[in-house]
Protein backbone atom coordinates (compact mmCIF):
# COMPACT_ATOMS: atom_id res chain seq x y z
CA UNK A 1 0.00 0.00 0.00
CA UNK A 2 2.86 2.14 0.24
CA UNK A 3 2.52 4.75 -2.57
CA UNK A 4 6.16 5.40 -4.21
CA UNK A 5 5.84 9.33 -4.45
CA UNK A 6 8.05 10.50 -7.14
CA UNK A 7 9.54 13.94 -5.55
CA UNK A 8 10.82 16.78 -7.29
CA UNK A 9 14.40 16.67 -7.33
CA UNK A 10 15.67 18.28 -4.42
CA UNK A 11 17.62 21.74 -4.50
CA UNK A 12 21.20 21.53 -3.38
CA UNK A 13 21.21 24.26 -1.96
CA UNK A 14 19.58 27.12 -0.18
CA UNK A 15 20.74 30.80 1.16
CA UNK A 16 20.62 31.33 5.17
CA UNK A 17 18.35 33.78 6.30
CA UNK A 18 20.79 34.78 8.55
CA UNK A 19 24.04 35.26 7.02
CA UNK A 20 22.71 34.90 2.95
CA UNK A 21 25.34 32.60 2.17
CA UNK A 22 24.63 28.93 0.50
CA UNK A 23 24.35 26.19 2.52
CA UNK A 24 24.32 22.61 1.30
CA UNK A 25 21.15 20.20 1.82
CA UNK A 26 21.57 17.46 4.64
CA UNK A 27 18.63 14.85 5.76
CA UNK A 28 16.72 15.06 8.88
CA UNK A 29 18.76 12.46 9.91
CA UNK A 30 21.74 14.45 10.58
CA UNK A 31 19.80 16.75 12.82
CA UNK A 32 17.65 13.84 14.67
CA UNK A 33 21.45 12.88 15.88
CA UNK A 34 22.88 16.14 16.68
CA UNK A 35 19.83 18.66 18.23
CA UNK A 36 19.11 18.23 21.53
CA UNK A 37 16.74 16.30 23.00
CA UNK A 38 14.27 19.08 24.05
CA UNK A 39 14.30 20.55 20.31
CA UNK A 40 13.67 17.06 18.63
CA UNK A 41 9.80 17.89 18.42
CA UNK A 42 10.72 21.01 16.02
CA UNK A 43 12.33 19.00 13.43
CA UNK A 44 9.40 18.78 11.28
CA UNK A 45 10.81 18.50 7.56
CA UNK A 46 12.74 15.39 5.95
CA UNK A 47 15.30 18.39 4.17
CA UNK A 48 17.12 20.71 5.64
CA UNK A 49 20.30 23.40 4.69
CA UNK A 50 23.27 23.44 6.63
CA UNK A 51 24.98 27.27 7.26
CA UNK A 52 28.71 26.55 7.58
CA UNK A 53 29.86 30.22 7.45
CA UNK A 54 31.80 31.17 10.39
CA UNK A 55 30.09 33.58 12.80
CA UNK A 56 26.42 32.93 11.65
CA UNK A 57 24.26 31.43 14.64
CA UNK A 58 22.29 29.49 12.35
CA UNK A 59 23.70 26.06 11.81
CA UNK A 60 20.67 24.42 9.77
CA UNK A 61 17.74 26.26 8.29
CA UNK A 62 14.44 24.85 5.99
CA UNK A 63 14.63 25.61 2.23
CA UNK A 64 12.11 28.97 2.20
CA UNK A 65 14.47 29.66 5.21
CA UNK A 66 11.10 29.91 7.64
CA UNK A 67 12.51 27.58 10.34
CA UNK A 68 15.66 27.09 11.63
CA UNK A 69 17.90 25.56 14.03
CA UNK A 70 20.80 27.54 16.01
CA UNK A 71 24.10 26.49 17.40
CA UNK A 72 23.12 26.44 21.14
CA UNK A 73 20.66 23.25 19.86
CA UNK A 74 22.98 21.49 18.87
CA UNK A 75 24.89 18.74 21.00
CA UNK A 76 28.37 19.40 19.33
CA UNK A 77 30.79 22.69 19.07
CA UNK A 78 30.16 23.08 15.28
CA UNK A 79 33.92 23.80 14.62
CA UNK A 80 34.04 25.69 11.27
CA UNK A 81 31.05 28.61 12.58
CA UNK A 82 33.80 28.75 16.06
CA UNK A 83 36.72 31.39 16.24
CA UNK A 84 37.83 29.74 19.53
CA UNK A 85 39.08 25.70 20.92
CA UNK A 86 38.20 23.51 20.51
CA UNK A 87 36.95 23.52 16.88
CA UNK A 88 36.17 19.91 15.68
CA UNK A 89 36.53 19.39 12.54
CA UNK A 90 36.33 15.29 12.04
CA UNK A 91 33.78 14.25 13.97
CA UNK A 92 34.39 10.60 13.62
CA UNK A 93 38.09 10.62 14.50
CA UNK A 94 38.16 13.64 16.64
CA UNK A 95 40.00 16.12 14.70
CA UNK A 96 39.75 19.54 15.16
CA UNK A 97 41.41 22.62 13.68
CA UNK A 98 43.56 22.70 16.83
CA UNK A 99 45.07 19.55 16.31
CA UNK A 100 46.01 20.13 12.34
CA UNK A 101 47.91 23.48 13.33
CA UNK A 102 49.73 22.43 16.32
CA UNK A 103 50.92 19.22 14.44
CA UNK A 104 52.33 21.26 11.23
CA UNK A 105 53.76 23.98 14.22
CA UNK A 106 55.70 21.33 15.76
CA UNK A 107 55.96 18.83 12.36
CA UNK A 108 56.14 20.87 9.25
CA UNK A 109 53.26 18.74 8.08
CA UNK A 110 50.04 17.00 8.36
CA UNK A 111 49.30 13.38 9.13
CA UNK A 112 45.39 13.87 9.48
CA UNK A 113 44.21 13.21 6.14
CA UNK A 114 46.06 9.85 5.66
CA UNK A 115 44.71 9.09 9.43
CA UNK A 116 41.23 9.70 8.12
CA UNK A 117 41.36 8.38 4.91
CA UNK A 118 43.04 4.92 6.65
CA UNK A 119 40.67 4.95 9.26
CA UNK A 120 37.97 5.61 6.95
CA UNK A 121 38.77 2.27 5.27
CA UNK A 122 38.95 0.50 7.86
CA UNK A 123 36.11 1.14 10.33
CA UNK A 124 34.12 3.45 8.33
CA UNK A 125 32.61 6.79 8.71
CA UNK A 126 29.97 8.16 10.31
CA UNK A 127 29.26 11.60 8.98
CA UNK A 128 25.85 11.46 8.28
CA UNK A 129 24.95 11.48 11.46
CA UNK A 130 28.13 12.78 13.64
CA UNK A 131 29.48 15.49 11.42
CA UNK A 132 26.81 18.69 11.73
CA UNK A 133 27.02 19.37 7.91
CA UNK A 134 26.46 15.30 7.45
CA UNK A 135 28.89 14.86 4.96
CA UNK A 136 32.46 13.75 4.63
CA UNK A 137 34.59 16.50 6.41
CA UNK A 138 37.51 15.64 4.18
CA UNK A 139 37.58 18.25 2.00
CA UNK A 140 37.13 20.84 4.70
CA UNK A 141 39.66 19.77 6.36
CA UNK A 142 42.07 19.46 3.57
CA UNK A 143 41.14 23.84 3.46
CA UNK A 144 42.37 23.73 7.11
CA UNK A 145 45.48 21.80 6.67
CA UNK A 146 46.45 23.94 3.54
CA UNK A 147 45.94 26.99 5.36
CA UNK A 148 47.79 25.92 8.65
CA UNK A 149 50.65 24.98 5.78
CA UNK A 150 50.20 28.68 4.52
CA UNK A 151 50.45 30.44 7.89
CA UNK A 152 52.98 28.16 9.31
CA UNK A 153 55.21 29.11 5.66
CA UNK A 154 55.06 26.18 3.88
CA UNK A 155 54.29 26.68 0.31
CA UNK A 156 51.37 25.66 -0.92
CA UNK A 157 50.72 24.71 -4.93
CA UNK A 158 47.24 25.44 -5.13
CA UNK A 159 45.88 28.98 -4.17
CA UNK A 160 43.29 28.85 -1.35
CA UNK A 161 39.74 29.20 -2.44
CA UNK A 162 38.54 32.88 -2.00
CA UNK A 163 36.71 33.45 0.66
CA UNK A 164 33.74 35.11 -1.49
CA UNK A 165 32.51 36.71 1.69
CA UNK A 166 30.99 39.34 0.02
CA UNK A 167 28.34 37.57 -1.85
CA UNK A 168 24.78 39.22 -1.34
CA UNK A 169 21.20 37.68 -0.97
CA UNK A 170 20.44 37.68 -4.71
CA UNK A 171 16.96 38.30 -5.83
CA UNK A 172 15.76 35.22 -7.61
ZN1 LIG B 1 24.25 31.54 7.90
Amino acid sequence: MNAIKTEPERKQTARCPSCCKEGSAVKAATLRSLIGKERQGRITVNHYFFCGSHGCDIVYFTEDGSRAFYKEDLTVRVGVKESKAPRPICYCFNHTVEGIFDEIKQTGKSTVIDDITSRMKKDGCFCETKNPQGSCCLKTVKQIVKEALRQSGTEVNETVTGTGHNDRCRQE
